[in-house]
């Protein structure tokens, strides 16, 4: 464990690390054994933790497919309600948003879905949607106004493609500095050097 974080007793998403369990050699990665909020105990690669690629046991991807196929469902049932909209700007972004949470299939899905996040319940019927956001105003998609938040009302607007990459600014930047702190780490160069610290 030398010159590693111990990361014990730390929460990421619905994991509590409860130890180290060994270092892969070959693979130059440390494992640690973590509890799960629904009970279930797993062992996750340090960095999957730390990077946000796993924040729960298998549970919450399960729970999302549930839900997934539960808006399948509601998609097909509220198509009655859904009925002169289907087709329409604000269906097609309703319909894109149901896919990148919740269609393992779908190309976004890592960075939505994947990570945890999802459509509440209200949302997975359309004439909600449709009720709480209103029509899409032209040349506009829906933003999330804390990006690691769900889509739910309160989270949701509708932007222009020059205001969301407003949003999305500081995410990059966010990641920039994360690249630099590695490079950093990697060849000893002094973190004030690089703008990292005054
Ligand atoms: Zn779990």
């Amino acid at each position: 464990m030398s010159g590693r974080i111990d990361i014990t007793g730390r929460r990421f998403g619905r994991l509590v690390v409860t130890g180290h369990d060994h270092r892969d050699r070959e693979e130059k990665k440390s494992y640690w054994q973590c509890l799960c909020d629904c009970g279930k105990k797993s062992i996750v690669r340090g960095c999957s933790l730390k990077n946000g690629d796993t924040t729960s046991c298998g549970c919450l991807r399960a729970e999302n497919l549930r839900k997934g196929r539960l808006a399948g469902m509601q998609a097909s049932s509220t198509r009655t309600t859904a009925q002169g909209y289907v087709g329409t700007p604000s269906y097609k972004i309703w319909r894109g948003m149901l896919c990148r949470c919740f269609t393992p299939s779908s190309g976004n899905y890592n960075r939505y879905g994947g990570r945890g996040i999802t459509v509440c319940e209200r949302w997975l019927d359309f004439s909600n949607f449709l009720s709480d956001m209103g029509p899409r105003p032209p040349r506009t998609s829906i933003d999330r106004i804390n990006v690691n938040g769900n889509y739910e009302p309160g989270n949701c607007r509708w932007v222009t493609a020059k205001e969301q990459t407003a949003n999305r600014r500081p995410l990059l930047e966010e990641h920039v500095q994360r690249s630099l702190a590695n490079l950093a780490r990697g060849r000893k160069i002094r973190r004030r050097k690089i703008g990292l610290e005054p």
